[in-house]
């Protein structure tokens, strides 16, 4: 399947992508179209955010405009600028589900996305929009407003008994996160012999799907050939994810159709809601109820914190001395701790952008990586700065974006009244009720995948 595209009428060959493709995959001369050679592409999108080379109406004309547009199959609705660099979008098929009153939608969007959303209507950089964008997303018309946080608080469970799991019964170590469908893939094509060393865990995303059309099904009596599940990411690379062949076990399609941030600004901005303005509402519950330790799930670090919080307070049974682990946070390509938990030291690492990863890679290859845990995000500073949250034009913000984004979460997670994931009521009931313990047969079956591994991308 294509993801990721680049428009060959208006491609001017500037390079400025193929600088920052992580994994080569862009191909051609300068001052020439570039095409992406798709067994290479991770999905990760950042092309999609360098690309500066667009068509809009009102500087192109509306005939060119409407070329461009119905080139790649986009409705007569949308009217912004087109970017060379792109990626496909699934938005009339999502509109499509909302306009069936025989459909039930559920919806879940990610943490990333409410700390940048509000930039593409005007908001100052760092705006969090959680409350508006429940609030958004409802009077889309979608049945249930739930949240990827949720599953993210779920993942803890049960990664983080994985970790254990592993470090106490001499399993293959270090184990990395297996969050970032783009990480995974660059790791299926560049070191398929190492895929052992990921987490078996499915990304907060996908368990979030499984969940929907099982235990949502379940609590809302409503038959899962009935349910279009519907993910609202920072990311492109998870339209490749939920499509990939494992990714069916609740006994459909896990997640149905993902949207970029950009994609739902579009549909937000097509059905004339004022989004800056709109007052705050709630996720549903029960799988729209998070902790703060879900929310930094978005920024590098996070869920290595994340999964610190709770793994200290399981193994040592005593509340962790102070919630902010700041030796994971920052912003440096590859950074590494030593945590102390009870008689335990956990070493480590944390790798933000895919280009810091292959000495990552290198040393453990050779055997010479020395840690336990490794965390592992494609872009930038992690979810926030995804491949599908709003673009940036002007290079001098980017800077300044990513650091808002950042403090925008972190500042989420310092006022949530709840800030570990294994203190969520929520899945504190979905255990009691449905899944019984981490890692038993119904975590297994429905939140744990191998990965195929294959060297090349299905294309279908
Ligand atoms: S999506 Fe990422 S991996 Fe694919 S071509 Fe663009 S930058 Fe390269
Ligand atoms: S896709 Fe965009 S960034 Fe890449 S070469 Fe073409 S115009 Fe430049």
């Amino acid at each position: 399947m294509t993801v990721i595209a680049i428009d060959q009428n208006l491609c001017t060959g500037c390079q400025e992508c193929v600088k920052i493709c992580p994994n080569l995959a862009i191909e051609g001369v300068p001052h020439q179209a570039q095409k992406i050679n798709e067994d290479k592409c991770v999905m990760c999108g950042q092309c999609v955010q360098k690309c500066k080379s667009y068509v809009s109406a009102a500087e192109h004309g509306l005939a060119a405009y409407a070329e461009a547009r119905a080139a790649r199959g986009l409705p007569e609705w949308i009217t912004e600028p087109l970017f060379a660099a792109h990626n496909v979008t699934h938005i009339e098929e999502v509109k499509k589900a909302l306009a069936d009153p025989g459909v039930f939608t559920m919806v879940q969007s990610a943490p990333a996305v409410r700390a940048a959303i509000a930039e593409d209507f005007g908001a100052p950089l760092g705006d969090l929009a959680a409350g508006r964008l429940a609030a958004a997303l409802r009077k889309l018309g979608f049945d249930k407003v739930f949240d990827t946080n949720f599953a993210a608080d779920v993942t803890i469970m049960e990664e983080g008994s994985e970790l254990i799991h592993r470090v106490t019964n001499k399993g293959v170590l270090p184990m990395f996160t297996s969050c970032c469908p783009a990480w995974v893939r660059y790791l299926e094509l560049n070191y398929p012999s190492l895929r052992q060393h990921l987490s078996t865990c499915k990304s907060p995303q996908q368990m979030e799907g499984a969940l929907f059309k099982t235990y949502g099904a379940k609590i809302l009596n409503v038959p899962i050939e009935k349910i279009f599940s519907v993910s609202v990411m920072p990311c492109t690379a998870k339209q490749f994810e939920c499509s990939r062949p494992e990714m069916v076990d609740s006994g459909a399609r896990d997640v149905d159709v993902v949207l970029t941030t950009r994609e739902l600004v579009w549909l937000i901005k097509d059905a004339g809601l004022d989004f800056i303005n709109l007052p705050d509402e709630k996720f549903d519950l029960p799988m729209g109820d998070y902790s703060g330790a879900a929310e930094i799930f978005g920024v590098t670090g996070g869920v290595m914190e994340a999964a610190l919080r709770t793994g200290y307070e399981l193994i040592t049974g005593k509340a962790i001395p102070a919630v902010d682990i700041t030796a994971v946070r920052g912003i440096d390509g590859f950074r590494t701790a030593d945590i102390a938990v009870g008689d335990l030291t956990i070493k480590v690492g944390v790798v933000t952008g895919l280009k810091n990863v292959k000495p990552v890679m290198d040393a453990l290859a050779e055997g010479k990586l020395d840690l336990h845990f490794v965390e592992v995000m494609t872009c930038p500073v992690g979810c926030v700065t995804g491949g599908g949250q709003p673009k940036l034009i002007d290079e001098s913000d980017f800077e300044q974006a990513y650091k808002q984004r950042i403090s925008a979460t972190y500042n989420h997670d310092l006022e949530l009244p709840v800030r570990k994931s294994h203190e969520n009521p929520s899945v504190k009931k979905l255990y009691a009720d449905y899944l019984k313990k981490p890692l038993g047969d119904l975590s297994h079956k429905l939140l744990h995948t191998t990965y195929c591994g294959d060297k090349k991308v299905a294309h279908h």
